[in-house]
């Protein structure tokens, strides 16, 4: 069979561009699989944050929103303040537990004290539209350090808006300091 220096030429454009449709695929995939990954972590953290001894400090801190009040920034995503945090007992991973309070361990003083977790119910939280469908979704918030070394520490606070259609957590607020807070 006789192929010509142009068959082969017009192969080598074919298989470029079909290599580049499937990189393409493959990043689609990875960034799905990525954003389903933090979905997964963000779900599982908020049936156990409550009983975080340090909140944020060992993985992310994750709870409910019942109100907040944003400022706008000049770059970047507004701060939110006065946040009213809070678990939904019948969702967390010990229900009994959670309403009797936890212990907790001052990491630095070293005492200890059984403390109320703040308990609301499901109806209570927060609900903003989600940008990409419009559907109700609801507010959580994140806190955790995102990076730690002996000359400083960052430490994050977000909320999110979770949407049930979309299956995604898209962030609505994001404030960083050199520290708890
Ligand atoms: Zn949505």
């Amino acid at each position: 069979m006789h192929i010509s220096a142009k068959e082969l030429q017009a192969a080598a454009k074919r298989i470029k561009i079909a290599k580049d449709d499937a990189d393409r695929e493959i990043q689609e995939i990875e960034d799905k699989a990525s954003r389903l990954e933090e979905l997964h972590r963000l779900f599982s953290r908020l049936s156990r944050s409550w009983q975080d001894h340090d909140p944020g400090k060992y993985g992310i801190h994750v709870f409910f929103v019942r109100d907040y009040v944003l400022t706008p920034q000049p770059h970047g995503l507004p701060h939110a303040q006065d946040i009213e945090k809070f678990w939904v007992a019948e969702l967390a991973n010990d229900p009994e537990e959670i309403k009797l309070g936890r212990k907790r361990r001052y990491v630095y003083a070293g005492e200890s004290e059984r403390v109320a977790v703040p308990l609301g119910e499901l109806s209570e939280v927060k609900r903003e539209k989600c940008p990409d469908c419009a559907n109700e979704g609801l507010v959580i918030g994140t806190y955790y350090q995102t990076y730690d070394s002996s000359e400083g520490d960052d430490w994050e606070k977000c909320l999110h808006v979770l949407c049930l259609n979309c299956l995604t957590a898209t962030t609505i607020a994001r404030q960083v300091m050199d520290g708890r807070f």
